[in-house]
């Protein structure tokens, strides 16, 4: 099986929407952006070995690639729309093709954003995704925008991919339930693009937790040039695993332990109570865990004292 037939075979079977005017097959693809809007573009790289397990389920990979690339998506306030996909394969493996493009294409014709274009390479398996989003003009959610008492909230839970990963390494033995509940939580992390649509224009500053709680919230901090009180007793931590954990090792995963995909974002003190009322009427799954302060620097609290960690985010050059 030659590259072109192994594109038609399982990738030009992609779901195409009639903004695509050309997909698959010359040497670009040709888009109509929506009338009105911005557009928005990220790539995301994940190597075998370093960003899944070596052998890992093909269908799981392409699931969580592309729900990866979208995370960043949701972190912009952006709807998506199209995607592009560079595949560097070993070898040509057809049940392995076959999985994963079951795996990505379900997964992106779940939110509507259709395969437009790529490049196939042969080496150490790899694999590129650049989404390509849009956002109603200067709406797009920034790293930049967080200032002094605003609040910072986080989606969904905190530590659930580093405690998956754990189980898939043999180092933490669970439940048949927390087992499956935790592999959910890490082959098919959901992208909060609801969630990000809906605090445009009400959030501050946004980012995704690719690389964990701690690193990533200072990005925000760096960039919108604050600082911030995390209160660490207020980290919101799946029920399903926690017995098995110290509180320590709980409050290290949620903070170091990268890949959960939820947001993280800051909201103006006088936006609070509507965000508020989102959560009690069960509109948004948000927590509010700490604030921002003049003060650079990350501090963390925990009953109103101090608290230190060992681990402070992953960083592949750290
Ligand atoms: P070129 O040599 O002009 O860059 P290629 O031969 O690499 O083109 O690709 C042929 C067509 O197939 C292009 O339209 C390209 O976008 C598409 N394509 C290549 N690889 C992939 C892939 N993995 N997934 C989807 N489309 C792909
Ligand atoms: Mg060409």
């Amino acid at each position: 099986m030659d590259e072109f037939e192994l594109i038609q075979k399982f990738f030009a079977r992609a779901l195409v929407s009639s903004d695509v005017l050309m997909g698959i097959g010359d040497d670009c693809a040709v888009v109509e952006p929506p009338p009105g809007r911005q557009l928005v573009m990220s790539i995301d790289t994940m190597v075998e070995g370093v960003h899944f397990p070596v052998g890992a389920d093909a269908e799981k990979v392409g699931v969580r690639v592309f729900s990866a690339a979208l995370s960043d998506l949701a972190a912009m306030g952006a709807r998506p729309l199209w995607f592009t996909l560079a595949l560097t394969l070993p070898r040509v493996d057809e049940a392995w093709l076959c999985g994963f493009s079951d795996g990505l294409l379900s997964t992106a014709a779940r939110y509507e954003c259709s395969l437009i274009g790529g490049d196939t390479t042969r080496g150490p398996l790899c694999i590129s995704v650049q989404v390509h989003g849009s956002v109603a003009p200067g709406q797009a959610l920034r790293r930049s925008g967080a200032r002094p008492d605003d609040v910072i909230y986080v989606t969904g839970s905190l530590g659930d991919a580093a405690a998956a990963l754990a189980v898939i390494e043999n180092k933490m033995t669970v439940s048949t339930s927390t087992y499956e509940f935790l592999l959910k939580r890490y082959y098919q992390p959901q992208p909060r693009l609801q969630e990000g649509e809906q605090i445009v224009g009400l959030a501050s500053a946004a980012i995704d937790l690719s690389d964990g709680l701690y690193g990533d919230l200072t990005r925000i901090c760096e960039a919108s040039g604050v600082g911030a009180v995390l209160d660490v007793g207020r980290l919101p931590i799946a029920d399903s695993w926690k017995g098995y954990t110290t509180e320590s090792q709980r409050y290290e995963w949620a903070l170091a332990g990268g890949e959960d995909y939820q947001l993280c974002f800051t909201v103006p003190r006088d936006k609070t109570p509507l965000l508020e009322s989102w959560i009690r009427e069960k509109k948004l799954q948000a927590t509010p865990i700490g604030k921002i302060t003049h003060k650079l620097g990350l501090k963390l609290v925990k009953d109103g004292r101090p608290y230190d960690i060992v681990g402070r985010g992953f960083n592949h050059f750290g």
